[in-house]
């Protein structure tokens, strides 16, 4: 059956990081409405433009403009098996779209406390060509500025990633999003993992919770 995992936790709980071995072990695609806005941001799409007010105050994009992006991305045909949602849903009305559009399988959640989050966010960086997910000191590339993955020198860092609009967002998180966490575990859908331990850690733990559906 075609069944979809979501990634859930705060803004820069690891999700990126650790979507890329759910979908080598899922064949799952991972579908990132964050990487989708700011996509259409730099296309310079009509969407793209109405969202960045949102993003650039670390508020959530409203719901109807991330439930339309969502139903026509899953109407590509690699969505066919079922997608790695990361970073959606993010409200209880878009966890309730998603019900009449998708089955969820298992929402997995990244716990990671508040403290260490601005850390996270702020040595946050990616590589413009392949988009792997570095951190100037809990995960440095090995040559100074060149990716591991890709060889590439064109490394990112966003715009929202500073110190005020993370608390922002944290607090976005707090509000709107962490309540998915009870509207999931009544569900029985919901699988925490500590999230506040090394990256290969967090992975094996993940791996484990699908390993155990
Ligand atoms: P999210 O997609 O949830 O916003 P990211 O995967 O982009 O989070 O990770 C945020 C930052 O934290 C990145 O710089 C990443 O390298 C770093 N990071 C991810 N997981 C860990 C971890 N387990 N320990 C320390 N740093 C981490
Ligand atoms: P992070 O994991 O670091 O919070 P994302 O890349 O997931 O970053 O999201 C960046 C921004 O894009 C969010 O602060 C928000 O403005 C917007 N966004 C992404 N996904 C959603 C969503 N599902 N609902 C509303 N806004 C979203
Ligand atoms: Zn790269």
């Amino acid at each position: 059956m075609a069944t979809s995992i979501v990634l859930f936790g705060p803004p820069g709980a690891g999700k990126g990081t650790q979507a890329g071995k759910i979908v080598a072990t899922t064949g799952k695609p991972q579908i990132s409405t964050g990487d989708m806005l700011r996509a259409a941001l730099t296309a310079g799409t009509p969407l793209g433009l109405a969202a960045k007010q949102f993003m650039d105050a670390g508020a959530l994009v409203p719901d109807d403009v991330i439930i339309g992006l969502i139903e026509e991305r899953l109407t590509l045909p690699d969505a066919v098996n079922g997608v790695l949602f990361d970073g959606f849903p993010r409200t209880i009305a878009q966890a309730e779209a998603l019900s009449s559009i998708a089955e969820v399988e298992v929402v997995i959640a990244i716990e990671v406390p508040d403290e260490r989050i601005v850390e996270r966010i702020c040595g946050r960086f990616t590589c413009g060509q392949c988009g792997a997910v570095f951190h100037d000191s809990f995960n440095p590339t090995s040559v100074d500025g060149v990716c591991d993955s890709c060889g590439s020198s064109e490394m990112k860092r966003r715009a929202d990633d500073n110190e005020e609009t993370v608390r922002t967002r944290l607090e976005a998180y707090h509000t709107q999003t962490a309540p998915l966490s009870d509207w999931y575990g009544e569900r029985g859908l919901f699988v925490a993992v500590d999230g506040d331990q090394g990256i290969d850690h967090v992975g094996d733990a993940i791996l484990i919770a699908l390993d155990s559906l």
